[in-house]
């Protein structure tokens, strides 16, 4: 089975007209999550970068795993008013109204090569706020990669206009 395989569809999720993907079913089977973070792992062994961020929450799980095996810390890139210390925000677009992600402003050293992971990409609008909050903060967003690709959405383009090197493993048109 490929990566694609271990991947469920949910229609009408969160909103008639939605197929949502669904990791869940990846993540919870020994070969679907060890693929996929292999797989992950694969693309970045040996690059130059200091550290992985993870978007919340799908994220985490993935960009932990592939930190861990990279051997590099993680950052994660959280939902507002999560963090306890001192935080840096960047506001982001949805469908309906605005969100915000942020991270703590010492997450990142100055300078430091930051490769970040999620489950998904879309329109991009979540990980180009992610990708902004670290370079505020420092940080140099050099990589992106993603499970799942949803090209008709144009994330990829939103990413590749800040020099950003963006990967998925499986793409639904
Ligand atoms: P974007 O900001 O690129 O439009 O949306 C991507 C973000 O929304 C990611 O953090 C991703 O986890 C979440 N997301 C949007 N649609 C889906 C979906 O169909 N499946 C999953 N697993 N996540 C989604």
């Amino acid at each position: 089975m490929d990566v694609k395989d271990y991947i469920r569809t949910i229609p009408d999720y969160p909103k008639p007209g939605i197929l949502f993907r669904d990791v869940t079913t990846l993540l919870s089977d020994a070969r679907g999550f060890r693929k996929a973070v292999d797989a992950l792992v694969q693309l970045h062994v040996g690059d130059a970068i200091d550290l992985v961020a993870g978007i919340e929450a799908r994220g985490f799980i993935l960009g932990g795993a592939v930190a861990h095996q990279l051997g590099k810390g993680f950052v994660p890139v959280r939902k507002k008013g999560k963090l306890p210390w001192e935080t840096i925000s960047q506001e982001y677009e949805l469908e309906y109204g605005t969100d915000k992600v942020e991270i703590h402003k010492d997450a990142v050293f100055d300078g430091a090569r930051v490769l970040l992971v999620d489950d998904l990409i879309a329109t991009g609008g979540t990980a180009e706020a992610a990708v902004k909050l670290i370079g505020r903060a420092g940080g140099n967003v050099l990589g992106a990669s993603f499970v799942i690709e949803l090209p008709d959405l144009g994330g990829r383009s939103r990413l590749e206009a800040y020099d950003i090197e963006v990967l998925s493993l499986c793409s639904f048109e």
